[in-house]
């Protein structure tokens, strides 16, 4: 175990960190799990143990958790007296949604972590009792893990906003208030899909700046935003405000997030109220709740603002900066064309991105969204923002990676493109990894884009 870390986490001086944030036994590197296939796992050793909600075979939807490439079933884990003393939280965890778990917190996500990573370790007693409980996580079908009810997007990504600012407006690329508020909009929650939903391509009114009017058809530039997920848990009444210092506890965990984006749809209708219907037709997340308490190592401090940015308001900043209220996770975009896909060929990495370059923190989304008394709930879902870098292999969207259009990419196999065509997948990844840590993943977040509808 980190001795050293744990440490100096428990001598930190000033407010105690969420406790979520805290390290415990559950993220020693050298616990190793009884499922085979979860040892050295890229993405679900016994360290990670995601939530989501998954159908096996034959059966209905009900919780589990991943570990390694087998899923385990919590409703058979629920009834099994194997965790008679926590019950009723496996009994919620194991829902078909998880929206009441969620609600519970982390107290509770903290017992239920503790005891699954004892249950799934070398040596456990119970092994031969939960064998059965495991199914083949390739034989499952993932579902959405929460009912959402509101979706939230955010524009934290400020390399992301100073690229499509300059596209839009060189002379003044980022706007007067993206330092002092994080900017954000009410996002549409019924069209979040589940990894592996495939969509058709958006119609909408689109208008070339050389048209006299607009036309309505098939969107000409569809694009994608890697963005980090972020599962809201308790939330507050109506009315009421979450502190800076209590927000990192309101969050159960992450995730993937594709905000798939109609540009010439966007361009068009989004002034002066923002994105609708250039937004609101698909987004993709990736079916696992990455915890917060599996996301405890990968923590770090916020980057400190460069020199001569203003200091966020009171509401916003923490009592003590030095708690590590940002995330390091490192996130990927592949593109697999149908060409591609027909022939074998690996998926193309477009970019390269980190949670590092988010200006914004989640715990300051959650202070500022209920800073005007909205009530946030259980199973609310916060996009972060398309997250992007300085240099061109880290470019959250195509708009970017195109400067608009105008500058196509070459795939290794000779297609080009500026925008998706039909028959393109986007499929995103992710992982955080620190020196002395069990290296964790998110699960895929995929979808393909298919042909507008009739
Ligand atoms: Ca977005």
């Amino acid at each position: 175990m980190q001795g050293s870390i744990l440490d100096a986490r428990a001598k930190a001086p000033g407010p105690t960190p969420a406790a979520a944030m805290m390290l415990d036994a559950s993220h020693d590197p050298s616990l190793r799990s009884w499922v085979a296939s979860a040892r050295n796992h890229a993405e679900f050793p016994i360290q990670n143990l995601p939530l989501g909600v998954f159908a096996p075979d034959a059966g209905p939807a009900r919780g589990g958790v991943a570990i390694g490439d087998e899923i385990l079933d919590l409703a058979a884990l629920a009834t099994s007296g194997l965790c008679a003393d926590i019950r009723e939280i496996v009994m919620v965890a194991s829902a078909p949604s998880l929206n009441g778990f969620l609600g519970l917190g982390t107290g509770a996500r903290k017992r239920l972590r503790a005891r699954l990573s004892a249950l799934l370790a070398d040596g456990s007693p119970a092994q031969a009792a939960l064998k059965p409980m495991l199914h083949p996580a390739e034989k499952c079908t993932l579902g959405l893990p929460a009912r959402i009810g509101d979706y939230t997007d955010f524009y934290a990504g400020i390399q992301h906003a100073l690229n499509i600012g300059s596209l839009l407006r060189p002379d003044n690329p980022l706007l007067p208030n993206y330092k002092h508020i994080p900017i954000g909009y009410n996002g549409r929650a019924s069209s979040v899909r589940p990894s592996g939903e495939a969509f058709p391509r958006p119609k909408g009114q689109r208008k070339r700046p050389d048209d006299t009017d607009p036309t309505f058809g098939p969107c000409r530039n569809l694009d994608y935003e890697l963005e980090l997920g972020i599962w809201i848990g308790p939330g507050n009444a109506p009315g009421s405000a979450i502190p800076i210092d209590e927000a990192d506890d309101r969050i159960a965990g992450f995730c993937l997030l594709n905000d798939w984006s109609a540009r010439d749809i966007q361009a068009w209708e989004y002034q002066p109220l923002g994105p609708f219907l250039s937004k609101g037709f698909a987004t993709t997340i990736s079916p696992w709740i990455v915890t917060a308490e599996a996301m405890a190592p990968f923590r770090k401090a916020q980057k400190p603002r460069p020199k001569g940015d203003p200091a966020a308001l009171a509401y916003l900043s923490p009592s003590d900066a030095t708690v590590p209220h940002a995330l390091d996770v490192t996130l990927e975009v592949y593109i697999e064309t149908a060409a591609m896909r027909a022939k074998g060929l690996a998926p193309h990495r477009l970019s390269l991105g980190t949670t590092q370059d988010l200006y914004w923190t989640p715990a300051q989304f959650v202070a500022h969204h209920s800073s005007n008394g909205c009530n946030l709930a259980p199973g609310d879902l916060f996009g972060s923002g398309t997250i992007s870098g300085r240099d061109p292999g880290s470019f959250g969207s195509l708009m970017e990676i195109t400067r608009g259009g105008r500058e196509p990419i070459t795939l290794p196999n000779g297609e080009s493109r500026t925008y998706l065509v039909d028959g393109d997948a986007i499929i995103m990844r992710a992982a955080a990894r620190r020196e002395g840590f069990a290296s964790i993943g998110f699960g895929e977040c995929r979808a393909e884009v298919l042909p507008a509808r009739g």
